[in-house]
């Protein structure tokens, strides 16, 4: 059994307990074509029917669990359970009677959050199911195989929302890119501090600066090197005076790099 921990737990019992494990290798996306809060589409589970989906989300952004993410769940036909074990995860999602209005602005971002969780609590991977068993994301209408006797839901316009921004946010936030910190107003934004009392301040990457510029320089001093040694391979120079010179250049170097 596996809990999202951004989601309130309202859990459906005997559900819970009684209903077969799955492994989990799909998420797919709803709309319960009603304006109910989490909590209310969890009341209609527990009171109304012996159905249920694992998720539950409002308008505002409410989102509650009614099972584990390893049980199965009743929102996708076929897919609830399949002969292999294997399953789909459901989430519901508040909409108007007809489902045909896009998620909200509150709702998004928690669609992607779960989704997150969903891809790396259970190796759900990042695309869109190709067929009715192929592990990923989709939503209700996708495969018909999902759907006893066929549906709309969730409509449109969550279609268009799924494929532009809910799906494409869940594969760049599982991806980990790079999100700047956030800045307190009275930071400077990198830490700058005062150098050996010399007036000159440093910041942090002034030592990659520093460093990159002794690097280049050796590199200039070695090509200029390996030219001279070159001709005084011509001029008849013994091993020994050559050894010498390697020498003389290595400490040269080496003084330059500690310095
Ligand atoms: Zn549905």
């Amino acid at each position: 059994m596996a809990w999202y921990p951004g989601a309130t737990r309202y859990e459906l019992q005997p559900e819970s307990d009684d209903q077969p494990a799955i492994r989990p290798t799909q998420f797919i996306y709803h709309s319960i074509a009603a304006p109910w809060t989490a909590k209310r589409t969890y009341e209609y589970w527990r009171d109304s029917t012996n159905l249920e989906s694992h998720f539950g989300l409002g308008y505002e952004g409410d989102l509650a669990q009614f099972i584990g993410t390893e049980t199965r769940a009743d929102a996708n036909y076929l897919a609830n359970l399949r002969d292999d074990g294997t399953g789909a995860i459901s989430l519901e999602s508040a909409s108007n009677l007809e489902h045909t209005d896009p998620w909200t602005a509150e709702q998004i971002p928690k669609l992607i959050d779960v989704g997150v969780w969903a891809h790396k609590t259970h190796g759900i991977p990042l695309r869109i199911c190709r067929s009715w068993t192929d592990p990923g994301f989709g939503y209700h209408r996708l495969h018909p195989e999902w759907a006893k006797g066929g549906t709309g839901c969730p409509g449109d316009a969550r279609v268009r929302q799924f494929r532009e921004v809910v799906f494409p946010g869940i594969v760049a936030r599982a991806a980990g890119p790079f999100t700047p910190p956030e800045q307190e107003d009275d930071m400077d934004p990198v830490d700058v501090w005062a150098y050996k009392g010399t007036g000159e301040t440093r910041d942090a990457y002034w030592y990659q600066r520093d460093t990159n510029t002794l690097a280049r320089q050796a590199r200039d001093e070695t090509r200029a090197l390996a030219a001279r040694v070159a001709a005084l391979e011509t001029t008849g120079l013994t091993p020994a005076q050559a050894e010498q010179i390697a020498e003389l250049v290595a400490d040269k170097l080496a003084a330059r790099l500690t310095d």
